[in-house]
């Protein structure tokens, strides 16, 4: 290889540029084969209602158990199946597998899956998901559709329609990672969204940042007002449970509640210190079970 490109060569790219390049090219040329031959799984999260300190439901997410590679990151192969259009039959695959889960699991009672951009702007997403939904016999209910602000961006008008008409097949609607990206306020009143959910960057930067604290008392306030569960991802700490308890946060996920795992190795309670941290914020005190 370095023998070939000689003096001559011109070079667009900057050294290790061309080695993400190729890596991102092997990954899109095993996708594929990676779905075909069962490489992906779903591990899921739970969510946990701050009053009652249960589990609410689970959040899907993708894992590629990857032959030479080992187990890759979504944050890697999502942007390459969607650059790629892969992200259709990868999205699907996703969408049966939950159903899979909800029809057979009855300690699971709602999940929540990413459903990227580029999948729900696609014409026949909503058909080929109520089709899903339908043959795995399903109540739409059960199964909460996370999306991003950038889906609201481009093609507004067609991104609400799309939503209510989701909403009336019965699906719960979450905005995932809200106050990142291009956040505007009037997309929470304009859209049906059931559930925001915090981006963990906010939660991770409470009690270092006295900004993090007024942002996220304030998307609590805003999303309660308008009737919505709003939800705090990433949420590590005691401390920042706490707080996002005394601050009326409807739900909690993250590592201190539960990692994500495969469906046999879920987390179905929640850590005994937790439940009494959370139960002295809520209630004054710690409560005796
Ligand atoms: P997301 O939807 O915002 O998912 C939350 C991410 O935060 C997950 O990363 C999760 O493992 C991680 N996380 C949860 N709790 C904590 C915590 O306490 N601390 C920290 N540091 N991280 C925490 P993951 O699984 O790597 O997924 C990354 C992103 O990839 C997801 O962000 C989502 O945008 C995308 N993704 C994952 N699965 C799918 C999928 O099935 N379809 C699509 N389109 N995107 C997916
Ligand atoms: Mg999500
Ligand atoms: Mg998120
Ligand atoms: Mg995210």
């Amino acid at each position: 290889h370095a023998k070939n490109s000689g003096r001559n060569t011109f070079r667009i790219f900057k050294p290790g540029m061309n080695t993400l390049i190729e890596k991102r090219r092997a990954l899109e040329v095993d996708l594929d084969a990676g779905i075909a031959r069962g490489e992906f799984e779903l591990f899921l999260q739970p969510r946990v209602d701050v009053v009652s300190a249960e589990v609410t439901s689970y959040e899907a997410l993708l894992r590629w158990h990857h032959p030479e590679r080992g187990i890759v990151s979504p944050v890697d192969f999502i942007p390459v199946a969607e650059a790629s259009g892969k992200i259709i039959a990868l999205g699907e695959w996703a969408i049966r597998e939950a159903c899979r889960m909800l029809s057979l699991e009855a300690n699971v009672g709602r999940l929540s899956i990413n459903v990227s951009p580029i999948q729900f702007r696609h014409t026949d997403f909503r058909r080929r998901l109520d089709e899903i939904v339908r043959t795995a016999g399903v109540e739409t209910k059960r199964l909460e559709l996370e999306i991003t602000e950038s889906v609201l961006i481009d093609d507004d008008k067609r991104a609400l329609k799309i939503l209510n008409e989701l909403k009336v097949s019965g699906y719960e609607i979450a905005l995932d990672d809200f106050g990142t990206g291009y956040s505007s306020l009037s997309y929470l009143s304009r859209y049906p969204f059931d559930t925001i959910k915090i981006d963990r960057g906010f939660v991770s930067n409470l009690g270092e940042e006295g900004s993090a604290e007024a942002i996220v008392h304030s998307i609590i306030d805003l999303g309660g007002r308008l009737g919505m569960t709003v939800v705090a991802e990433g949420v590590e700490t005691l401390e920042q449970a706490r707080f996002l308890a005394r601050s009326g946060c409807d739900e909690l996920q993250g590592y201190l509640l539960g990692r994500p795992q495969p469906l046999d190795k879920i987390a179905l309670s929640v850590p005994a210190e937790v439940v009494a941290g959370l139960a002295m914020e809520i209630h004054g005190g710690a409560e005796t079970p």
